[in-house]
């Protein structure tokens, strides 16, 4: 591999590339190693049957003020900007309206006292005191959207999210994945090699890989903090301090498996459900996306990481839609696939959350060393983490960053 890069950047998922087009556009020579054998990273399209699906990120969310959602239009992508299914078209099957409104109330309840308390702790579960009824409901939500309980995340990591967050959620008829991928697609990437180690001598830095040593001056390591943190890739121990930070910010994990539904006319489409608003192990279940003939079931935290093994998680979706639609359901669902990002060797886990205590970590994560080794990825986003929108942005941040400091570009 040539040696003349002016950025070697490490993994072509949403933040590598936003990091490539940022650098490419300013006319920089680049090279992105990617260990896996397609771009995207937990960013994922498949088809079923002709029906482009998400594995990974499928909302924009914070729609309107997300680069994904002008770039869905630069590159000819559709966006859907009807309002999401959730919140206010949940089915009534086993959540009836007033148990739905008190559910949203405790939710709400909870979300405010993170905006507001200054509590003695940093652990979002001591603000569950006195919440008895809906407890479940809101650990489930937040194994969907943490993927982790309550008891794993840090009020003031979960504050800088929630007060960011616009609200405003879109999705992409022809998939978040395929967009990303679009995004990448002219980029110089090597697919399948893995970046093993980073070695740092007085002027340069080598980089060793599956295929052989590539010599450059700085690279944007973007690999996930569940990776960082295993030691997968071995880095100086200068930057041990970084690799500290992304051991306190792990990745929750969420899975989704999908459905074709067979004589799907009596399901209304675009509608949610929940497999039980009672429990905190339990799924929540879109009815026909885009009035598609699928389902998708969305399982978060401990559940998910136990049902990991064989097709246990199709097993468990099909029980729950057996519980909420009736026996008949099951012999119209096909299973079309499933997500196991837990154990997909190049994420290990879904998104990252701050553990309490520690919502300083992201910064750290995202500081630069020496100007020589920059980090970006969904973990390093000081309020958008855990999203595509969110890796973007770090990505653009290590890239302007090196183009300030190096090459005098604002
Ligand atoms: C089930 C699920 C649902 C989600 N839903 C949403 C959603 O609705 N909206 C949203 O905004 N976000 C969502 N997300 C989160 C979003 O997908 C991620 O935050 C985002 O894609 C992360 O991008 P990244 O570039 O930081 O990391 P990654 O996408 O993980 O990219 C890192 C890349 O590095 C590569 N790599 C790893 N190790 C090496 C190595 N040693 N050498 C070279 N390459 C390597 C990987 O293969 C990967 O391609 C979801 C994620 C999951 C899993």
């Amino acid at each position: 591999m040539s040696d003349e890069y002016d950025v070697v950047i490490i993994g072509a998922g949403a933040a590598g590339i936003a990091a490539a087009r940022t650098l490419s556009a300013a006319g920089l020579s680049l090279l992105i190693l990617e260990a896996n054998h397609r771009i995207g990273g937990r960013a994922h399209t498949v088809t079923c049957e002709g029906w482009p699906i998400d594995l990974g990120c499928g909302w924009l969310h914070s729609a309107d003020r997300n680069p994904w959602t002008v770039l869905a239009g630069t590159l000819g992508f559709d966006v859907d900007r009807s309002p999401p299914p959730w919140g206010h078209r949940f089915l009534e099957l086993g959540f009836p309206t007033s148990e739905q409104h008190a559910a949203r109330a405790a939710l709400e309840a909870f979300d405010g006292q993170v905006l507001s308390s200054q509590p003695a702790t940093d652990r979002a579960a001591d603000l569950l005191r006195g919440t008895q009824t809906w407890l479940p409901f809101l650990e489930a939500y937040s194994s969907y959207v943490n993927g982790a309980q309550l008891s794993e995340m840090s009020i003031a990591d979960y504050r800088a999210y929630i007060t960011a967050d616009t609200r405003t959620n879109w999705r992409m008829p022809q998939g978040y994945g395929a967009l990303i991928e679009a995004a990448g697609r002219a980029l110089p990437v090597r697919l399948g090699i893995a970046a093993t180690a980073i070695e740092a001598h007085e002027r340069r830095l080598s980089v060793l890989t599956t295929a052989g040593r590539i010599e450059t001056p700085r690279v944007i390591i973007t690999i996930s903090t569940g990776l960082l943190a295993s030691g997968a890739l071995r880095l100086p121990c200068a930057v041990d301090d970084r690799i500290d930070a992304a051991g306190r910010l792990p990745l929750g994990l969420a899975d989704k498996v999908w459905f074709h539904l067979d004589a799907p006319d009596g399901f209304e489409p675009d509608t949610q459900a929940i497999g039980n608003p009672h429990r905190t192990r339990t799924g929540s279940y879109q009815i026909r996306p885009f009035g598609r003939p699928l389902i998708e079931g969305f399982v978060g935290g401990a559940a998910a990481r136990d049902l990991e093994d064989g097709d246990d998680l199709a097993d468990f979706a099909i029980l729950e839609l057996v519980g909420l639609f009736g026996a008949d359901i099951k012999r119209r669902l096909r299973l079309a696939t499933c997500s196991r990002w837990g154990r997909d060797p190049f994420a290990r886990g879904a998104y990252s959350h701050a553990l309490p205590g520690c919502s300083g970590s992201r910064a750290m994560l995202a500081a630069p060393w020496e100007d020589r080794i920059y980090f970006a990825g969904e973990a390093c986003a000081p309020t958008d983490y855990s999203t595509a929108h969110g890796a973007y942005a770090s990505g653009v941040a290590a890239a302007q960053l090196i183009l300030d400091r190096q090459f005098g570009r604002a």
